[in-house]
């Protein structure tokens, strides 16, 4: 990880709701977390907690009935890019201000800050070659000719370990295999050289062993150009590999943060031990019942009031848990909890209003 101690993106507060006719669905509820030049940060959860809605909100590609109600971004961009852009005096922009389909963040996505989705067949068009969609993308980002940005495409296509490059940039993304996809869309994520990566479940399609591969590829990728890297997954064993530092969401809020060493040894949080409790380990015997979280996640509907894991807890406390929504405390220097555990509100201090509307 680079020194530079200035945060690269600062996410505080955000809300994400979709207004749909019956109901709203708050995905994303009062997030925090931050990344620094050069991190990886693993944002984990099952389906449903809102990572992926948080990710596609700080690219600003939220559509309707969805919509970023409330909340600051406030994203670093490169020295070469803030010649040209109005940013605070503390030399950031706050993408949440900005229109989604404005010049400023149309020249950040993909410029400053590149995705890789889920599922490449469906990011790529199946009726261009694979070379000319990088061709496309480098050429929209960089004031280059058409056969500079076809050279750099073939030795993106190197880099990413893809083999006979320049036959490839000729080939259509359905005569591709599903690793190999893969590493073009993370060719085509790197074409311009972000400064933030964000990988939204990027093996999950993918078999075990090319799994390993591209993880392998994304860490040295990120230690050469020395990117930062959001990593979403519902795989607590792609997290202990690629991750510095994990945040771990439950109903569009963010449980427990911290480095991941901690996480993973000295996990504090009820979910965050309650999901490391059902990995399975290389010691379990056979045939032993692994345990699990008791109940599901509510309906998006039917959101419990107070601290949105209370009706699956072990340790819920009935009139607190139920009734007030935890903030994040510090439990370390570098680890947050939003648990009333650690608020001091069960050892007698006066508890401050923030009932949640159920
Ligand atoms: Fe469990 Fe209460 Fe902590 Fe929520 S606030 S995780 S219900 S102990």
């Amino acid at each position: 990880m680079s020194n530079d101690p200035a945060p690269l993106l600062v996410v505080r507060d955000l809300k994400t709701y979709f207004f749909l006719d019956e109901g709203t669905v708050r995905a994303v509820d009062g997030v925090d977390f931050a990344v620094h030049p050069g991190q990886v940060v693993g944002i984990v959860g099952e389906s449903g907690c809102g990572k992926s809605v948080t990710v596609k909100s700080v690219m600003r590609l939220v559509q309707r009935p969805g919509r970023l109600v409330a909340g600051t971004i406030r994203f670093r961009p490169s020295s070469q890019s803030a010649q040209r852009w109005p940013l605070a005096p503390d030399g950031t922009l706050d993408l949440a201000a900005l229109d989604p389909q404005g010049p400023i963040m149309r020249a950040i996505r993909g410029g400053e800050i590149a995705l890789i989705p889920q599922e490449p067949m469906a990011a790529f068009s199946p009726v261009h070659t694979i070379g000319n969609q990088i061709v496309e993308a480098i050429r929209l980002h960089q004031d280059v000719d058409r056969q500079t940005a076809w050279e750099w495409g073939v030795e993106r296509l190197a880099e990413v370990g893809i083999p006979s490059p320049a036959q490839r940039m000729r080939a259509y993304s359905w005569e591709l295999s599903g690793g190999l996809r893969q590493r073009a869309m993370i060719a085509m994520a790197l074409a311009c050289g972000p400064r933030l990566l964000i990988a939204d479940e990027p093996t999950t399609a993918i078999d075990v062993t090319t799994q390993a591969q591209i993880l392998t590829l994304l860490r040295a990728l990120q230690e050469q150009h020395n990117m930062a890297i959001i990593f979403i997954t519902h795989d607590l064993g792609v997290i202990a590999q690629i991750a510095d530092h994990v945040v771990v969401m439950y109903l569009g809020r963010v449980m427990e943060a911290g480095p991941v060493e901690e996480i993973f040894l000295r996990p504090q949080h009820p979910y965050t031990r309650a999901l490391l409790r059902s990995i399975p380990s290389i010691h379990t015997p056979s045939r032993t019942l692994l345990p699990t979280i008791q109940g599901s996640i509510p309906h998006p509907f039917n959101r419990p009031a107070g601290c949105p894991f209370h009706p699956r807890c072990g340790d819920f406390v009935p009139g607190l848990c139920d009734r007030n929504t935890p903030e994040p405390v510090p439990v370390s220097p570098t680890q947050t909890v939003s648990c009333h555990l650690y608020t001091g509100e069960l050892h007698g201090e006066p508890i401050p209003d923030r009932s949640s509307p159920a």
